[in-house]
């Protein structure tokens, strides 16, 4: 099954709008070695995880040297056991984790290529600057030593209702498009999860990050 979802999937995701290649990135969160391998095996790339615990534990178990993101609250004091072995951090959602961030890259002599999280559906239950701090956040992210802006990434409003999510999402590709304008190591807009990664393609979404309709539902036990 996971086999086939994989297969389904990248049959399926193809270019965005404006012809970008979209990059899937399998959200490998409760996923045992094992079905993250399988993923792999089926022609999975990219492998993004939200626990650093659940990183470390499953590290040396991961097949295929898959391009490695973190996407979930990171507390500054585990940056340690990341840096190094992680291609991009998504979730830079405040300066405390850019700063500290650049200066243990920095210190360890290593370049970090990060996403700057936006909230742009204003969810008090989510991390990230605001929609109208982005541009400030970003300039001021991108002179720190050590790290390479490469884009921006968000989370959309867990809610089917297309009419809150369609505007959300464009929202995201205009900002996205403003700072690519003057900066040529921008790239990535991740947007997109099981639920909404469609329509999040469809408003310009070039990185999406998929973990139920790979895996199927997460047992958190
Ligand atoms: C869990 C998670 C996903 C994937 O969610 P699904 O709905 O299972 O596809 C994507 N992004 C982040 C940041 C996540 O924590």
């Amino acid at each position: 099954m996971i086999e086939e979802n994989v297969k389904n999937i990248l049959a399926s995701l193809d270019t965005n709008p404006y012809g970008e290649k979209v990059t899937l990135v399998a959200a490998v969160k409760t996923q045992s070695p094992q079905d993250i391998n399988r993923a792999i095996h089926a022609g999975i790339t990219d492998i993004g995880d939200n626990h650093v615990q659940e990183f470390r534990d499953k590290y040396d178990q991961i097949e295929g040297h898959p391009t490695r993101h973190f996407i979930g609250h990171l507390q500054t004091n585990k940056i340690k056991y990341l840096l190094g072995k992680t291609d991009l951090y998504q979730s830079v959602d405040r300066f405390e984790l850019a700063t500290e961030l650049s200066k243990r890259s920095q210190k360890a002599n290593v370049t970090s290529e990060i996403l700057i999280e936006i909230n742009v559906g204003c969810e008090l239950s989510k991390s990230g600057f605001s929609y109208e701090e982005a541009v400030a956040a970003y300039s001021k992210i991108k002179d720190l030593p050590a790290l390479k802006v490469r884009g921006l990434m968000a989370m959309l409003p867990l809610t089917d209702d297309e009419d809150i999510l369609r505007p959300l999402a464009r929202k995201m590709r205009v900002l996205y498009d403003a700072l690519k304008k003057n900066d040529g190591n921008i790239r990535y807009l991740s947007m997109g999860m099981s639920g909404d990664y469609k329509l999040c393609i469809e408003c310009g979404s070039n990185m999406v990050r998929l973990g139920t309709c790979i895996f199927g539902a997460r047992n958190y036990n």
